[in-house]
């Protein structure tokens, strides 16, 4: 990933093996002036050298001095070198832009640049003339990747702080579709609910049942024993409808003592049976004064079941099963009536009338 880095190992090589041969120590400068050699870019260079070596191809320190000043001090860095260490730079400054643009792959980049570095330090070793310069590339790295660090950990608060308000957005979103008494779906939740099940009913064909609940007599209740009582009632009547649901099933307080039971996939039938299990499991229930253990006698609950029609709005579902709640009062409360119970009695009705 790095072209011209293996190649500047072999010839740093070379080069220390050259040194040792010709007896030069391997200074920073004969280094630099041995792999100008050794690179074999400098004719010129390795002309000289060859003419100042002796017999057994060693040459002085006063000549590779003067070679030095004659071939390298004024050349400056090689060619190779500056493109080398630019591209280094931008390679590591490209890499810092991917960094900034994709948080996510922010580790992946941050390790290559990691290797970059070292392979830069370790050709700053190789190279020690040209260290000073490396070292700044180097530093350069070592503060992006800081910065990238920084940006890496903001990105991970950000990712948190942006969580914990999206779990607090859902809490009040849940809260404001919550019965405060009771806990169970409030008016505006069933209003979705019940138009999205009408929707789902009508895309399937399956069945979808509703129960309309209205605690009988709850007036007197609240009279005799307090609203407080009363509250603790709802509650109850709630938590038993509850424990009979499943499911999508959708339980709602639709008003003041009124439930309402959006039942998928439910036949009327079924829906009745579930209706007549909850009207059952409240009127067994002997109801008694928290503090003073006080006997309040048994609350009844009366129920309309309707059965969803292609036809039907929100509004004539429930009405439907509304007009079956009341026929439930009619007939003594603490009943459930569906529609085929509300149409054989009108139509019996109609018979003994006729
Ligand atoms: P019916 O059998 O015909 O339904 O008679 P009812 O007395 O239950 O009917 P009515 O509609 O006359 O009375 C409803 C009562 O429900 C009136 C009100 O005091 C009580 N109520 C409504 N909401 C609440 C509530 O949040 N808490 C309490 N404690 N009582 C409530
Ligand atoms: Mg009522
Ligand atoms: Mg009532």
């Amino acid at each position: 990933m790095t072209p011209g880095v293996e190649p500047t190992h072999r010839i740093a090589e070379l080069t220390l093996g050259a040194l040792k041969k010709i007896g030069l120590p391997a200074s920073a400068r004969n280094y630099e002036l041995w792999y100008a050699h050794i690179e074999g870019k400098n004719p010129a260079l390795s002309r000289d050298i060859q003419i100042a070596a002796d017999s057994f191809g060693k040459v002085s320190q006063g000549d590779a001095d003067r070679l030095y000043k004659t071939h390298i001090q004024h050349a400056g860095l090689s060619n190779d070198v500056i493109e080398l260490v630019t591209k280094f730079q931008s390679e590591i400054s490209g890499l810092y832009d991917m960094i900034e643009q994709t948080g996510e792959n922010a580790v992946d980049h941050r390790d290559t640049l990691q290797s970059l570095s070292d392979q830069l330090r370790q050709t700053t070793e190789d190279y020690p003339a040209v260290g000073k310069l490396l070292e700044g590339v180097i530093s350069v790295a070592k503060d992006m990747r800081t910065e990238n660090e920084q940006l890496e950990n903001r990105l991970a608060e950000s990712v948190i702080e942006i969580s914990v308000l999206q779990r607090n957005v859902e809490n009040i979103q849940e809260e404001a579709m919550r019965d405060p008494l009771t806990g169970v779906a409030n008016r505006a939740r069933f209003d979705k609910a019940l138009d999205q099940q009408m929707a789902n009913a009508t895309a399937t064909g399956a069945p979808l049942s509703l129960v309309m609940a209205d605690i009988d007599y709850f007036k007197s209740f609240n009279d005799k024993w307090g609203h407080q009582t009363g509250d603790q009632v709802l509650r109850l009547v709630a938590e038993v409808m509850n424990a009979n649901i499943k499911g999508q099933d959708v339980l709602a307080r639709y008003g003041g003592e009124e439930f309402a039971i959006i039942l998928p996939e439910t036949s009327a039938e079924n829906a009745q049976k579930l209706a007549d299990r909850i009207r059952n499991a409240i009127e067994s229930r002997r109801l008694k004064k928290r503090r003073t253990e006080e006997d309040l006698g048994v609350v009844t609950i009366s129920m309309g079941v309707s059965a969803f029609r292609r036809a039907d709005t929100a509004e004539s579902f429930v009405e439907r099963a509304d007009e079956c709640l009341y026929a439930a009062k009619d007939a003594g409360r603490n009943k459930v009536v569906t529609e085929t119970d509300l149409n054989g009695k009108s139509a019996k009705a109609e018979k003994g009338a006729a």
